[in-house]
């Protein structure tokens, strides 16, 4: 039987029993390496004719259920799970863009992601050129013949303003440029690849794995993008890899699936750079997926009652979420987020600066902390930390003013975070 509803995804996707033991949870393979059944198939393992287990860097049963779930749930071909969302973000771009490549990325970012992109991805010769996401047609404009992707957040925070996800797509798509899709913010809630994406990423760090205990990443290959007909657009996945006996990555793929970018991105990347995610922390990511759907419902209720409180407040300037926007960006939250609006709100404090700090001190059911997605509540002052690398005008850019408050709202009951939101605006503006 095959399954579409996210609910039964997330609890049966990828896995039905231990075929050993006939266990039911998903057991951690705790092991870094797998006997071989004779040395015809250890050679057919190495050279991709048959797919299965050789070390962990490169995969692992557990590892391997939560990319199937993940896979699944996007409605993706397969998924590489990675050490971080960072690592995630990194190989997404890395698998396509060499030295004296560019990338075409949206000016709503992480603020690591920011400084990947602008800092390090530059020292290792590769180009990422920022656009304002709210015209499309930027990405069209910085596009030139070296150009072999372009990037963004799905629901980036702190703007909290959805990206034009169809119609980026829908410019790169011609040209041979797949749109990789930051989706952290929105699993569930947006499916990328219904739009036109080509690739997914997670930090599973956050909502999936929901209960603020593992650091992780990953990637998800839609299967649906066409490499094949731009042999020139995207040398990485045409030309021989001299890394791997000469293999074309499309050519390796076909026998295994719609799966050339994914495979190249385990084979080589993971491979060689090793951020592979431990079995553990899959396991417990699990835990989180099997919940992701009722949880995010639940989110994303709680959060709109704080953005609908919140503007009710005298002490509030400005809400900034999904249900709270004017014009092209109330469309888009409109035309994307049917499923609801992300666990996510922001707010600019009217006191400024000084009132965000009195306020964050006040809290008292929220933690202070630099994450998002948790199933507690979450608060932090961007300017002061996460956005702290950046230089004003680059968090000017990214949206990040500096009276500005980023809550995650989790699972606790309504009343019990609005009582103490209102308590800590109360002293914010004592
Ligand atoms: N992408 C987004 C949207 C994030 O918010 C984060 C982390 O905050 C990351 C990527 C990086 O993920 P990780 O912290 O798992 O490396």
């Amino acid at each position: 039987m095959t399954y579409r509803n996210p609910e039964t995804l997330a609890l049966h996707a990828g896995w039905r029993r231990d075929p050993a033991s006939k266990a039911v949870a998903v057991p951690i393979y705790q092991t870094t390496s797998y006997q071989f059944d004779d040395a015809g198939q250890a050679a057919r393992l190495f050279a991709l004719q048959e797919l299965g287990n050789i070390y962990t860097r490169i995969g692992n049963p557990t590892t391997d259920v939560l990319e199937q779930r993940i896979a699944a749930l996007e409605g993706g071909a397969a998924a590489l799970a990675v050490a971080s969302g960072q690592a995630a973000s990194a190989f997404a771009v890395q698998n396509l863009a060499r030295v004296g490549d560019n990338v075409v990325a949206s000016t709503d970012l992480y603020g690591g992601t920011w400084n990947l992109f602008a800092n390090t991805l530059k020292d290792q010769g590769v180009e990422v050129r920022f656009v304002d996401p709210r015209d499309p047609e930027n990405f069209r404009r910085a596009t030139d013949d070296r150009t072999r992707a372009y990037y963004a957040e799905s629901l980036p925070n702190p703007k909290l303003e959805v990206f034009p996800i169809a119609e980026v797509a829908a410019i790169g798509r011609p040209l041979g440029i797949p749109l990789i899709v930051d989706n952290t913010a929105a699993p569930l809630l947006i499916r990328p690849f219904d739009h036109g994406a080509a690739i997914v990423v997670h930090s599973l760090t956050k909502f999936i794995g929901g209960h603020g205990n593992s650091i992780g990443g990953i990637i998800v290959d839609g299967g649906n993008f066409p490499w094949e007909d731009h042999p020139a657009r995207q040398p990485a996945l045409h030309q021989p890899d001299p890394s791997y006996h000469g293999a074309k990555w499309v050519e390796a793929a076909k026998p295994l699936g719609p799966i050339a970018y994914v495979l190249k991105a385990r084979t080589t990347l993971l491979r060689d750079l090793g951020a592979a995610l431990s079995p553990f922390n899959a396991f417990l990511i699990l835990q989180g997926v099997e919940t992701l759907a009722l949880r995010i419902r639940e989110h994303s209720r709680n959060a709109t009652l704080v953005a609908d409180f919140l503007a009710q407040r005298g002490e509030v300037a400005r809400v900034i979420h999904p249900g709270h926007h004017q014009g092209e960006a109330a469309a888009r939250s409109a035309k994307y987020l049917t499923q609801g609006q992300g666990g996510l709100v922001g707010f600019e404090l009217a006191g400024g600066r000084e009132a965000g700090a009195r306020f964050i001190d006040a809290l008292k059911l929220f933690y202070h902390v630099a994450n998002i997605g948790d199933a507690r509540s979450l608060a932090i002052h961007p300017a002061s930390t996460t956005h702290s690398q950046l230089t004003e005008a680059e968090q000017q850019a990214t949206g990040v003013t500096p009276g500005y408050v980023r809550l995650s709202i989790g699972l606790e009951h309504a009343d019990d975070i609005l009582a103490d939101l209102d308590q800590a605006l109360k002293a914010a503006a004592a």
